[in-house]
Formats: C-alpha cells, sequence, structure tokens
C-alpha cells in the first residue's frame, strides 16, 4: 500500500496534468479542466470515507466527522485553479498535504474529536474574471453584486458562467457564517526564497500582507526629438523613470515594503518624439497597514515633487486597497509549536501574497504554513517543492492536527 507522502506526491503529479491546455497548465474559474480536477478530488476524499460535495461554482468539500460531529470544525484547504503556464504546487499542495495528514491519522487509528472539512475552492487566482478568491468568497457569502457583474475576455459576467456552465447535477450550496468554525488552516509553497535561503523546509505564516494597487499617469508635451533642446522638454517617461527609481530606493530602504511598477505605456510611442503621457502601475505592500499607508503617502509626496520640477502634470488613482491580514495568534501558537517539535524552527514569516485565509479570515481564525520551493520560483512551470519538504509539511499538519486533541482524550 503506497504511503501517505507517495499518495501526495502521485496527486500532485496527476492534478499537474489536468489543464485546458496541451501545451502548459492552466485551470480558471468553471473551466472543463477546473472541474475535472475537482471530480478528481472529491474521489481522494471519498476514498478517505469523507462524506463529499460541491456547489454550482465549482467549489469542492469533504467532511470527516471525527468522534464528535456537531463540534465546530476546523476547515483545511486551498484552491484548485491556477495562473496561466502554471507550476503544479500552488493551490493543490494545500489539499493534498491535508489529504495526506487525514490518511496518516487514519492509519495510526488516532480519530479527531471534531469534524475536519477539506476545501478545495474553484477560483483563487482571478485568471478568468481578473478578481480573485471567487470560491472562498462563494462559501462565505460574499459573492456581491459588483462581482457577479465583473466580466471575462469574451464578455460573459461571473453571474453568466455560473448560470451556464455551472456544475448543478447534484450540487449542494457550502456556506459557513461567523462563529461557527473552529478555524482555517492552509499549507501552501512560500512563493519566495526565504526559506531555502535559510535552509529550512517550513515556517508558520504571520501575515498576510496588505496591498495598494494604483494607476499613475504623468502627462508633459509632445515634442520633436531633434529640434527641441533638453533645458525646454516637458519629457513625461524621464519623469515616470524618476519617480519609478525613487519607488524602488524607498522600498530598498525600508524593508519588508516591496513596490513593483510591472506595466508602462507610453504615448506617442515613437523613437523621434519627446514622450507627451507615461502611465504606469504601482503595486506596493507591507504587512503593516499604518506602515503601508505611510510608504504610499511618501512615495505620492515625491512623485508629486518630481512631476511639479518637471513640469509635468501627475493624475493619482488608486485602484485597490487591500488591508493586511493577521493570522490568529491562538491558532498560529499551536501551529509554531508543531513546527518546532518537527524541525527544530521558529521561523515566521509574512506573506507577499495574497491567499483564501484573507477571506476565510471574515468568519474564523486561519493560520498558514509556507513549504520551501526550488529557487522561489511560483507562478512558473518549473515551480518544485522536493518529496522531503512535502513530507516535513504533511508530519507538521499532522502533529497540529493531534495537538488540537485535549490531553483527557489522547491515548
Ligand atoms: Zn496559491
Amino acid at each position: 500500500m503506497p504511503s501517505p507522502l507517495q499518495n501526495a506526491v502521485a496527486r500532485l503529479d496527476q492534478l499537474g496534468l489536468v489543464s485546458d491546455s496541451p501545451s502548459y497548465l492552466v485551470r480558471s474559474f468553471l473551466s472543463p479542466a477546473n472541474r475535472q480536477a475537482a471530480e478528481q478530488i472529491l474521489e481522494w476524499m471519498a476514498s478517505l470515507g469523507m462524506e463529499i460535495s460541491h456547489t454550482a461554482d465549482g467549489t469542492v468539500r469533504g467532511i470527516l466527522a471525527g468522534s464528535n460531529p456537531t463540534a465546530p470544525p476546523l476547515l483545511l484547504g486551498s484552491h484548485i485553479d491556477t495562473v496561466i503556464d502554471a507550476g503544479k504546487f500552488d493551490g493543490p499542495l494545500g489539499i493534498i498535504t491535508a489529504l495526506a495528514a487525514l490518511e496518516t491519522l487514519q492509519q495510526e487509528n488516532t480519530t479527531l474529536p471534531f469534524p475536519v472539512h477539506i476545501l478545495a475552492f474553484s477560483d483563487e487566482e482571478g485568471t478568468r474574471f481578473q478578481t480573485t478568491y471567487l470560491g472562498s468568497r462563494g462559501v462565505i457569502g460574499a459573492l456581491d453584486s459588483a462581482t457577479l457583474a465583473t466580466r471575462d475576455a469574451g464578455g460573459n459576467t461571473v453571474a453568466a458562467a455560473i448560470e451556464d456552465q455551472g456544475w448543478y447535477e447534484e450540487s449542494t450550496s457550502i456556506r459557513y457564517t461567523k462563529g461557527e468554525c473552529r478555524g482555517y488552516l492552509e499549507v501552501h509553497i512560500e512563493q519566495g526564497r526565504v526559506l531555502e535561503a535559510a535552509g529550512e523546509a517550513a515556517c508558520v505564516v504571520s501575515a498576510i500582507a496588505g496591498q495598494s494597487r494604483l494607476t499613475v499617469t504623468l502627462t508633459g508635451r509632445a515634442d520633436h526629438a531633434g529640434t527641441t533642446p533638453m533645458p525646454l522638454r516637458r519629457d513625461a517617461l524621464a519623469g515616470a523613470a524618476e519617480c519609478i527609481l525613487a519607488g524602488e530606493t524607498l522600498a530598498k530602504s525600508k524593508p519588508p515594503l516591496v513596490i513593483t511598477v510591472g506595466k508602462i505605456q507610453i504615448h506617442p510611442g515613437a523613437s523621434n518624439s519627446v514622450p507627451q503621457s507615461a502611465t504606469f502601475t504601482i503595486d506596493l505592500r507591507h504587512p503593516e497597514d499604518v506602515a503601508r499607508e505611510q510608504d504610499l503617502d511618501d512615495l505620492h509626496q515625491t512623485c508629486l515633487h518630481i512631476a511639479e520640477k518637471r513640469s509635468l502634470a501627475l493624475d493619482w488613482q488608486p485602484i485597490q486597497d487591500n488591508p493586511s491580514t493577521r493570522c490568529d495568534p491562538a491558532l498560529t501558537a499551536s501551529l509554531l509549536a508543531s513546527l518546532t517539535s518537527i524541525t527544530g524552527s521558529q521561523r515566521t514569516l509574512a506573506s507577499g501574497a495574497g491567499h483564501d485565509g484573507v477571506i476565510l479570515s471574515k468568519i474564523c481564525p486561519i493560520a498558514m504554513l509556507f513549504i520551501r520551493c526550488r529557487d522561489g520560483l511560483s507562478h512558473h512551470p518549473d515551480e518544485y517543492a522536493t518529496p522531503e519538504d512535502i513530507n516535513t509539511g504533511i508530519q507538521i499538519l499532522t502533529h497540529f492536527l493531534k495537538s488540537l486533541i485535549p490531553a483527557d482524550m489522547s491515548k
């Protein structure tokens, strides 16, 4: 019989082949591959004796009742969807390690005194609609009208996609309300290089960083590249370059602040014209909201100063402002004790990337465990975690689950 680790590695490989494209891995909200992956996960849940169900919008759930089926459930899980040309660990690792931990407990004949629900969310990445967390928002009843009206590249709304492509056969509603659950715990690859640099297999997440996203436009004047002397120019791109470098300098001086300009558009965009306008994005993240707001304000002031000095107009448009999410102190302390017991490490790390825990934190305490990934690579086909590190993750999760058994109940 294969071990829980062997099953986990084989299952990650198997899901990695379930794709909507023949040439790379992609699964998006309500796509055929997303549903195929969901059906496969339901089969694995059922093989553990879990009671299985799924929603019309493609999120699946397995319930292991435990010895007290009416106790508040502990939620485990992650997302099934992927980015375009993805790796096979981002998302599935959290579902597969949860299955492996329950399998380990079953082999040891350990029954938990509370139900465990494993959730596999249909959308976290927002690949299809550019709006994230559709799956987890669905299970807490937070798919608002603005989200349902969001359109994909083909012009379909989220609501129409659910209506026309939903998975209605035998679907049920999965809905959690505030205070009903014991907590939500997710295992995820780190998606960064901290653990690799430290030579450690895993760490506990302290918080999920807040994010500000903006679109900034600098406007000057288009001029002839040959006839306009340098002092007379109002070059929007040169101004944008100065602003971008100012952002980089600010972030380098204030870790863990990170600032990224990932997109820029120039008008008119000709080699013989002085640029009239430059529009660029800013993505600014920090685990502390007060610091994020202060740093964003500092950058805004610097950009205003640069624009003024260069006689440019500055348009500063906030697009998104997500506060940071603290992991629950009590649940995190238990998880940290399990990390220390299995690996000796006491490391905690703030997550720069968003996760489903951001949404689940609105209804219950959350905690997260990060697993080392090679070269810190993620959202890339070369994304990789070793079987040894996956095994460490399964052991920590199993230890954590057992630590929730009251002392007078354990054998
Ligand atoms: Zn993920």
